[in-house]
Formats: C-alpha cells, sequence, structure tokens
C-alpha cells in the first residue's frame, strides 16, 4: 500500500529527493497539469459541458464531426481548444528546469497546449497532438493557432487550397505510432516515473504505466488513481504547489 501524503509542502520536498537521486526520470502528465494553468479539462463536470454548443465536446472532439461538421468543428476548436493567453504553470517550469540540470529525461503528455515547450521542456511526448500544429491534409504545409484563429469557417491552406486539419488526436482517431512509441520506450527506461494530474483512466494513460519497471512510481493527483495501490507514494495534492521546490 503506497503511502499518501496530502500536504503540498511535504510533496515538494518528497519529489525534490526523488528527482535529485534519479538517474532517468520521466514525468507523465494529463489534464489537471493544464488546469492549473487555467485550460479547463473539458471531461470533468464542471468544465465545458455547460457552455452554448449545440453538441457536447466529446462529440464535437470526435473524428467523424470533423468530417461531418467542420465549420462546427473549428468554432469550437478556435473558442475552447486554442487557448494562447494561458501561462505555465510552477509544475512546468520546474519539469524545464530539471530536464536543464540533468534531473529529467523526458514528459509523457495528454495535454495538447504546447505549455511544456513554451517553459522551456525540450523532450515533450505529446500522446494527443499539439493545438500548435495544423497541417493541409494536400500538401502537408503546416500552420500555428495563431493563424487558425485569424481564419474563419473552414480553413484552407494558402499555398494549394486544402483542408487543414488540427495535429490533434481525435476521438476515433488512432495515436501517432511513433509518438507512442518514443514514450513507451521513455517509460520503460526510466526509474522514477511521476504521474502527475490525471486519473488515468483515460486509454492510453493506464496502459503506459504498465511499461514502467523501474524503482520509484509516484503519482501527485487529488482524486484517487488506479495505480495508487501499485505505487511508492500518492501526493493527494495541487499539482502546481507539489512542484514548488
Ligand atoms: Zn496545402
Amino acid at each position: 500500500m503506497a503511502r499518501t501524503i496530502t500536504s503540498p509542502t511535504d510533496a515538494a520536498a518528497e519529489l525534490s529527493e526523488r528527482f535529485s537521486r534519479a538517474r532517468r526520470a520521466v514525468f507523465f502528465g494529463g489534464a489537471g497539469v493544464s488546469t492549473a494553468s487555467g485550460i479547463p479539462d473539458f471531461r470533468s463536470v464542471d468544465g465545458l459541458y455547460h457552455q452554448h454548443f449545440a453538441y457536447p465536446p466529446e462529440e464535437m472532439l470526435g473524428h467523424d464531426f470533423f468530417v461531418s461538421h467542420t465549420a462546427e468543428f473549428y468554432e469550437f476548436y478556435r473558442e475552447r481548444m486554442i487557448c494562447l493567453t494561458a501561462r505555465p504553470n510552477r509544475a512546468h517550469e520546474k519539469l524545464a528546469e530539471l530536464e536543464r540540470t540533468g534531473h529529467l529525461a523526458a514528459v509523457v503528455t495528454q495535454n495538447i497546449d504546447g505549455l511544456h515547450q513554451r517553459a522551456g521542456s525540450r523532450t515533450v511526448h505529446e500522446l494527443h497532438g499539439s493545438v500548435h500544429r495544423n497541417v493541409c491534409e494536400r500538401c502537408g504545409a503546416v500552420y500555428d493557432a495563431a493563424w487558425v484563429l485569424a481564419t474563419e469557417g473552414v480553413p484552407h491552406c494558402e499555398a494549394c487550397g486544402g483542408l487543414v486539419k488540427p495535429d490533434v488526436v481525435l476521438y476515433g482517431e488512432p495515436l501517432s505510432e511513433r509518438v507512442l512509441l518514443a514514450s513507451v520506450r521513455a517509460i520503460q527506461e526510466a526509474d522514477l516515473l511521476v504521474i502527475g494530474g490525471t486519473s488515468l483512466v483515460v486509454y492510453p494513460a493506464a496502459g503506459l504505466v504498465n511499461y514502467f519497471g523501474g524503482d520509484e512510481l509516484v503519482i501527485v493527483n487529488r482524486e484517487r488513481t488506479p495505480a495508487d495501490e501499485a505505487a511508492d507514494l500518492v501526493c493527494a495534492c495541487d499539482i502546481a504547489a507539489a512542484f514548488d521546490f
């Protein structure tokens, strides 16, 4: 049974010690890392379900909806998925610092907001893609989020007129095999795995944890997760506070 601590100060002390002693640490993060930066988690109860859109977010973020209701998809995408004013929080900043100082090998994230890179992280495996890459389906030209925000209706490629699609894994679409393999490898090679801000119930989060065979598994999440039993330490507290060391 894992030891559980709820004090953010104690969590920060534990994380600091464990990162400094690890040879190859990996952080695996979910929506909770971004909600601390004000980015809503569309799966949460008080998330986006009460907004003015005619469809639930999980339908609008589906592959079929993108194909059949492209304009409505982009209305939602521009208004709710792209949040260029969000700033990295203490967790993003500390993770970038740990990588710079040689105490973190990689970040694996389910988030699509690019905040880890914005904080300075370099090795970031984005399981669900990124709103910062939007790709022409015909010629492969890549457009950033600001470009999409400046378009109206359905965005088309400036070079060839092709449909531009976010490099974001929509429901019903497979994950990038390249990113998935890189994530599996990073987790397999880690001696410390810190999982933060994810309830670990959404595929592929739960499955990825099974690849970890290292020494220490630490969970930082307010709510319980299925991996708590297998963890060495559970920090049931705010993630940004836990990384304030
Ligand atoms: Zn094009």
